[in-house]
C-alpha cells in the first residue's frame, strides 16, 4: 500500500492492537502468577497442618502413657497395702480401689490403642507427603520463575513499544486521529475494519453511503458505536508489510 495518511493510521491501529495483545498476555500470566504463588501456599500449609495434627496426636498419647504409668504405681502400691493389711474392713475399701482402678486402666489402654492406630495413619501420611513435597514445590518454584521471566519480557516489550508510538506521523488526518487518541482506553479497539457491510466493533449493520466512503478509504465513524471503520482490504496489506 502506497505511503499515504489513511495507510499511516492503519499502521498505527494495527500497531496498538498489536501492543493490547502484549498487554492482555501480561495480564493472564501475572493471573497465573498469583494462582502459583496460592497454590504455592496451599501446598505448604496442607503438610504443616498434617504435621500440628501429628504432633498433637504424639502429645496425647505421652499423656495417656504418663496417665498408665501413674495408675500402674497406685495399683502397686494397693496391692501391697492389700497384702499386709490384716483390717477386715480395710480389705474391703481396698478391694474396691483397686477393682476402680482396673476400670480406669481398661479405659486407658482402650485409648492409648485408638492413639496408636491413628498415629500410625498420620505418621504414614505426614511421610508420603514430605516425600512428594520436595518435587511439588521445585516443580511450582521453577512455573514461577518461568511466568516472572514471561511477565517481565511483555512489560518490556509493551513499554519500549510505548516508548516507540509515534501518532505524529500520521498527518493529513489530524480530526480521525484526535477521535481515535480520545477513544483509546475507553473503548476497545477505537478503530475496527466493515467486514461486509458490518462494523466488527459492534455488529451493526452500516449504510450504504458509508460503506463506499469506507471503500475509498475515508474513516467513517460507526453510527452506533462512534468506532473508526476502515477497509479490511487496507488492513490486511498492511499486515503483508508488518
Ligand atoms: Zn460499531
Amino acid at each position: 500500500m502506497e505511503n499515504t495518511p489513511y495507510s499511516r493510521f492503519v499502521l498505527l491501529v494495527l500497531f496498538d492492537r498489536f501492543t493490547e495483545d502484549l498487554k492482555k498476555k501480561k495480564i493472564k500470566a501475572e493471573q497465573l502468577f498469583k494462582e502459583l504463588l496460592a497454590e504455592q501456599a496451599a501446598v505448604c500449609s496442607q503438610l504443616e497442618n498434617e504435621r500440628v495434627l501429628l504432633k498433637n496426636e504424639r502429645k496425647q498419647r505421652d499423656e495417656v502413657e504418663l496417665e498408665l504409668a501413674a495408675l500402674a504405681q497406685d495399683f502397686a502400691k494397693k496391692e501391697l497395702r492389700l497384702e499386709k493389711t490384716s483390717d477386715a474392713k480395710e480389705y474391703g475399701a481396698l478391694r474396691n480401689e483397686c477393682e476402680a482402678l482396673i476400670v480406669r486402666r481398661t479405659a486407658y489402654e482402650e485409648r492409648l490403642f485408638e492413639l496408636w492406630k491413628t498415629l500410625e495413619e498420620l505418621e504414614l501420611k505426614v511421610a508420603s507427603m514430605e516425600l512428594g513435597y520436595a518435587d511439588r514445590l521445585k516443580k511450582i518454584e521453577d512455573a514461577l520463575e518461568l511466568v516472572k521471566q514471561d511477565v517481565q519480557g511483555l512489560g518490556a516489550q509493551i513499554d519500549e513499544r510505548e516508548h516507540a508510538r509515534d501518532p505524529k506521523q500520521v498527518q493529513g488526518l489530524e480530526t480521525e486521529l484526535a477521535m481515535y487518541e480520545s477513544m483509546r482506553g475507553r473503548v476497545a479497539n477505537p478503530a475496527v475494519s466493515l467486514v461486509l457491510n458490518v462494523c466488527s466493533g459492534c455488529g451493526s449493520v452500516v449504510s450504504r453511503i458509508d460503506q463506499a466512503a469506507v471503500e475509498h478509504h475515508v474513516l467513517k465513524p460507526c453510527q452506533q458505536c462512534h468506532r473508526l471503520l476502515f477497509d479490511p482490504k487496507a488492513v490486511q496489506e498492511e499486515k503483508e508489510i508488518l
